[in-house]
């Protein structure tokens, strides 16, 4: 909270790591297992990878918790974190937005921290209608001009709170809000109409076939190549993604899952033989093997799609 004393720079890191493009509410209890299972940096540099991963399965965007864990281990090497943005985005996975906000949060540097409701509320504040990915240069410039000095860590806070609790994408609750003396959206009488939203982008279809094969209550899973999409997680066993329906198979159950650039359309067949390197996981430890969002999803399908039957 601001004026709290500085937080941890390992607990800012890695919330803010967590938090990219996943919601709080997601984020929170995952958060906290994490902070007690690995307390320090050190601890998460000391973790087998494999152990990472399961973890962070459910979370999404496994490159991020490859370069999680190799950030870990620089910082843990070089003896803890910089406290200069600048140092900051040398380490693995830091980009702008995470070195800025571990930079002031935890550090209490003047830096511009701008997420997507910080740039909401700058949008709002000075009535940019364009939508935001036009207008980001400008908005990091009225930022600029408004970030203190002194407290810039407590000032970052305060700016993201206001977006995530007040002044909302919907609804902005401006009577509230205290900024509102000087805000040009609140001012026109239709604050809602800044930033306008962006453009909606077609995601294309891929397609993909993901074998069922189960004997004595198990079913074989195998480990995606380290590699590219959920590379190194524990998948159902099957043939690289492909841009063209694959031959009609009888499928025991279809999943669509949303990824950043595509949709997946994924048809999950029954299979005898065991394919590739992997293991027999018993399905009533599923929840053990760490499986990513479409393949659990997959998985709960076919057993869903099972019980209805011997319904
Ligand atoms: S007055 Fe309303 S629109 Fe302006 S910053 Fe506050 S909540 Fe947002």
């Amino acid at each position: 909270m601001p004026g709290e004393t500085a937080p941890d720079p390992y607990r800012v890191w890695l919330s803010e790591v967590m938090l990219q493009q996943t919601t709080v509410a997601a984020v929170t209890p995952r958060f906290e297992r994490f902070i007690a299972r690995w307390p320090t940096v050190e601890a998460l540099a000391g973790a087998r990878d494999e152990h990472v991963l399961s973890e962070w399965a459910g979370l999404g965007y496994y490159a991020r918790a490859r370069n999680l864990i190799a950030c870990a281990r620089e910082v843990a090497a070089r003896g803890g974190f910089p406290d200069t943005e600048e140092q900051l985005r040398q380490l693995p996975g830091i980009g702008a937005y995470t070195a800025a906000a571990i930079a002031a949060i935890a550090f209490g540097r003047r830096a511009l921290v701008m997420d997507t409701n910080v740039e909401r509320v700058v949008a709002r504040l000075h009535a940019i209608e364009a939508p935001i990915a036009e207008s980001k240069p400008r908005l990091r410039e009225l930022l600029d001009m408004m970030t203190p000095v002194e407290r810039a860590g407590d000032f970052a806070q305060a700016m993201m709170d206001l977006g995530a609790t007040i002044c909302r994408p919907k609804s902005p609750d401006c009577p509230a809000c205290p900024l509102n003396a000087g805000c040009s959206a609140f001012a026109s009488g239709e604050p809602e109409r800044f930033p306008a939203p962006k453009r909606k982008a077609v995601r294309p279809a891929r397609y993909g076939v993901a074998h069922w094969i189960e004997r004595s209550g198990s079913i074989w899973l195998v480990r995606r190549p380290a590699k590219g999409m959920l590379g190194g997680m524990a998948a159902l066993p099957g043939p690289d993604w492909t841009d063209e329906p694959a031959p009609a198979e009888t499928a025991l159950v279809h999943v669509s899952h949303v990824f950043t650039h595509f949709h997946l359309e994924l048809a999950v067949v029954a299979s005898d033989s065991p394919t590739g390197e992997g293991w027999w996981q018993p399905l009533d430890r599923l929840v053990d093997a760490g499986l990513p969002t479409l393949y659990r999803r997959a998985a709960d399908s076919v057993l869903e799609a099972r019980s209805a039957l011997a319904a």
